[in-house]
């Protein structure tokens, strides 16, 4: 098999690693100059393996906890801190993993009920969860780019998808705008995946669109009217209003909750983001009223309208498969995702519905 993904964010490089040490063939081909340009590099790097959809909190879980194995000396792929939170919902599967789970950092997985003093002194009622933490994202794409490369993988950058051919349900060229100039065929073996983010939600001609949504939404980076913030400082969400904050070196990163749909290259700020953000601050968290802004930026999240990922083979080309709608948890899940497309990469089309695939984009037709 030689997998060609479209794509080079955290979907695409979970995926080529994980194919790429089973021996597949991969090319990865990213329209922009390097991995990481859209949201894998630009999200809010908050590992959370608290999830109520069973089948994320079981990915999220492992794929946390091989991030901390993961972890050397040079390269720091998450740094544990505390998160605080009040759930909306509850995660079932906690006690489902620590059964099965004999690895011994499986307690930091255990959430807590407890209660936390705030910089302005108030008290907050939550759940603690030690396995929190803030994740790297240039250090996990490097380490899954690395992991890639030794087996037989080619990264093209520069090249962006644009347009397919179709016969008897196959994809059987694609055309592309950079090193490929007049695009390529498709043999026998080989599998278009498309792992392409918020522009999944947009594909090319002739594939027949899944309900994916992108959502915008704004990070806020915020100065202490105090000095540098305590490096012990937690990750606080309330996910009600889905206020977050945490620690970015002195200062902290925080965003309103904001959820807006947009179009798959829309990444522009809006003009009403910081008004609404300093509203959101001041009563989820009344201590940030004092902090400065600094910057903003904003980033899509994209969902399936059920908001579980898409990954499968697509019901209508035999040739191509969905690595997809990853929503606000892509970087979390990232070092399970790739294995689990793989299984099915490899595994080949089949008739499937949700009992066998829970992620399957068949169960939208
Ligand atoms: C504001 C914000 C905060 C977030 N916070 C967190 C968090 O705290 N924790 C967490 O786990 N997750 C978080 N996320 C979610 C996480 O960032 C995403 O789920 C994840 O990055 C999605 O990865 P991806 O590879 O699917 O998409 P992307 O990173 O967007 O990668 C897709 C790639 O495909 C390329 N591409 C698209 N079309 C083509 C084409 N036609 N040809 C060639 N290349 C193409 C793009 O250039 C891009 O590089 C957050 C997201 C946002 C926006």
């Amino acid at each position: 098999m030689h997998a060609i993904i479209i794509g080079a964010g955290v979907a695409g490089l979970s995926l080529a690693a994980s194919l790429a040490s089973r021996s597949v063939r991969v090319t990865l081909l990213e329209q922009e100059s390097a991995p990481g340009m859209y949201a894998s590099g630009r999200n809010a790097a908050i590992a959370r393996s608290y999830e109520s959809d069973p089948y994320l909190s079981m990915m999220a879980k492992e794929s946390i906890l091989t991030m901390y194995n993961r972890n050397t000396m040079e390269r720091e792929l998450i740094r544990q801190t505390d998160l605080w939170m009040e759930p909306l919902e509850y995660d079932y599967q906690e006690d489902s993993f620590l059964e099965m789970q004999s690895d011994p950092l499986k307690e930091n997985f255990r959430s807590q009920s407890g209660s936390v003093d705030l910089p302005d002194g108030s008290t907050w009622k939550a759940l603690k969860l030690p396995s929190g933490g803030i994740m790297d994202p240039g250090a996990i794409l490097q380490d899954l780019s690395e992991m890639a490369r030794r087996g037989n993988f080619t990264f093209i950058p520069n090249t962006k998808l644009t347009g397919i051919t179709i016969s008897d349900n196959r994809i059987t060229t694609i055309s592309t705008d950079g090193k490929y100039d007049s695009g390529f065929s498709l043999s026998g073996d080989e599998v278009l995946v498309l792992a392409t983010g918020s522009w999944a939600a947009s594909p090319p001609a002739g594939i027949t669109a899944l309900p994916l949504i992108p959502h915008k939404r704004h990070l806020f980076v915020l100065r202490s009217p105090n000095g540098p913030v305590a490096p012990d400082f937690p990750i606080y969400w309330k996910e009600n209003s889905e206020f977050y904050v945490r620690r970015e070196g002195p200062q902290l990163i925080a965003t309103h909750g904001d959820q807006t749909p947009a179009a798959s290259d829309n990444y522009a700020p809006d003009s009403a983001a910081e008004e609404r953000f300093s509203e959101a601050a001041r009563h989820a968290f009344p201590f940030l009223a004092d902090f400065q802004l600094v910057r903003h930026w904003a980033c899509l999240r994209t969902f399936p309208l059920d908001g579980r990922p898409v990954m499968g083979y697509d019901p209508h080309l035999a040739n191509l498969f969905w690595h997809a709608g990853f929503g606000g948890r892509g970087m979390s899940l990232s070092y399970a995702i790739g294995d689990y497309s793989a299984d099915l990469l490899l595994a080949g089309p089949r008739l499937e519905d949700e009992t066998t695939n829970p992620f399957t984009p068949h169960r939208f037709f």
